[in-house]
């Protein structure tokens, strides 16, 4: 186990384009539950309701949407990075970071201190909320406050348009500019590492496979096994916090920061 975390730390530093691509392993690490797991909040809800189309053409499917975004959003918002989370935005304050791609919506990657520009969130954000109709952005804790107060299904304020959460949902197309940067730029990393994917989540799974493709050393670090570990150059399956958490000791002391 050390000689591969030294050897992580080792390719960290010849890198020129690292890439951290990270999914729900990372978010549960952080105490936030796992909605797809049995006993979770989807458990409780009818996935019809969720779906993109039944949304936009329902109120009732609206109301049942926003109930559930609910019940997800507090433990989100009250969660705080991880280990795993610090080490990453350490390496782009580090210049060993060319972007993180996350399949997450909670903003930890933020919190922890990665900019804005560092990050591609694939699969939206829930820390925003949009108008479908003139793309109006509200910050989430405004339109979570209108739900307090009785909003069932909220609209917005400027064109009467129907509210969402920014992140994609069931039958919502990938974001385009996001996708197309996260394939692009995977294209071009010579060091890709997957942290708390179980890389299932078809397109974003692919990702890692233009890395590899493209030369890349591809590590994976997840709890579980993953459909592409037979390819993978290091697997290591244990927590990420921990886990990154040494190989970032390693990457400084190599580095001389430390
Ligand atoms: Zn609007």
């Amino acid at each position: 186990m050390e000689g591969e975390l030294e050897k992580i730390a080792q390719w960290m530093m010849a890198a020129k384009r690292i890439i951290i691509f990270t999914g729900a392993g990372l978010s549960t690490e952080s105490g936030i539950p796992d909605f797809r797991s049995p006993g979770g909040v989807w458990d409780r809800y009818n996935p019809e309701d969720f779906y993109f189309q039944n949304f936009i053409s329902s109120e009732a499917s609206r109301v049942k949407y926003w109930e559930m975004a609910t019940e997800m959003y507090e433990p989100m918002k009250q969660a705080q990075p991880n280990l795993a989370h610090l080490a990453i935005a350490e390496m782009e304050r580090l210049d060993k970071l060319d972007c993180v791609i996350t399949q997450n919506i909670d903003g930890l990657h933020f919190k922890a201190g990665n900019s804005e520009a560092k990050v591609i969130q694939l699969h939206g954000t829930a820390m925003a909320v949009s108008c479908l109709s003139c793309m109006k952005k509200y910050e989430r804790d405004e339109i979570q406050e209108r739900i307090k107060q009785g909003q069932k299904a909220p609209r917005c304020d400027d064109c009467g348009g129907i509210l969402k959460p920014a992140t994609i949902s069931f039958g919502q197309s990938m974001p385009e500019r996001e996708t197309q940067e996260a394939y692009h730029r995977s294209s071009l990393s010579d060091l890709f590492i997957v942290i708390g994917s179980s890389l299932v989540v078809q397109p974003a799974a692919s990702i890692p496979m233009i890395a590899k493709q493209n030369k890349a050393k591809l590590i994976i670090i997840n709890r579980d096994p993953t459909p592409y570990d037979d390819i993978a150059d290091i697997v290591i399956h244990r927590q990420a916090g921990s886990t990154m958490a040494s190989i970032l000791e390693k990457l400084k002391q190599g580095l001389g920061t430390k």
